[in-house]
């Protein structure tokens, strides 16, 4: 199987999704729902990280920023939530960037609308947003915990 985002053939079958490791795209999923869970360790991409490292340090990361605010924008359209696009925004404006080393501008644009969300106390199930960029909840979930450490906390 390979991924038709990133082209990548590092997918893993994980709680009945097969998700692209490199990108946390839902590729697929499992016909019959798994019995027993597969511990299937999560390869951290390298890709980004290694991206990050190149020469044109610059360039590279305003694409990648520009790549996050547009999923942020499409995710927070969808939602169709007021203040939500400009909440999440201005949390990924101050976000530490070791926050999201490594993570697919997807997940970063997901979680950090979650984050936006839960701050306007409005529900929404992190299921719901992954749908929308098309990527695994348990992507969404592990990124909303990692980045949760790095924005300060809501009074
Ligand atoms: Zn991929």
């Amino acid at each position: 199987m390979i991924c038709p985002y990133c082209s990548s053939d590092k997918i893993v079958l994980r709680d009945g999704e097969y998700v692209c490791t490199e990108c946390g795209t839902v590729v697929g999923y499992e016909v019959v729902p798994p019995r027993v869970k597969l511990a299937t360790p999560v390869i951290k991409s390298r890709r980004i990280i290694a991206l990050l490292e190149e020469e044109d340090k610059q360039t590279v990361k305003m694409k990648y920023s520009d790549m996050v605010k547009f999923y942020i924008s499409k995710i927070a359209r969808e939602l169709g939530v007021a203040g939500i696009e400009q909440e999440a925004m201005r949390l990924f404006s101050v976000l530490d960037k070791r926050a999201y080393q490594g993570k697919s501008p997807r997940a970063v644009a997901a979680a950090v609308v979650y984050l936006a969300t839960e701050r306007a106390r409005y529900h929404v199930h992190k299921r719901d947003i992954a749908a929308l960029v098309n990527i695994s909840k348990f992507t969404v979930r592990d990124t909303v915990s990692r980045l949760r450490r790095y924005v300060p906390a809501t009074d």
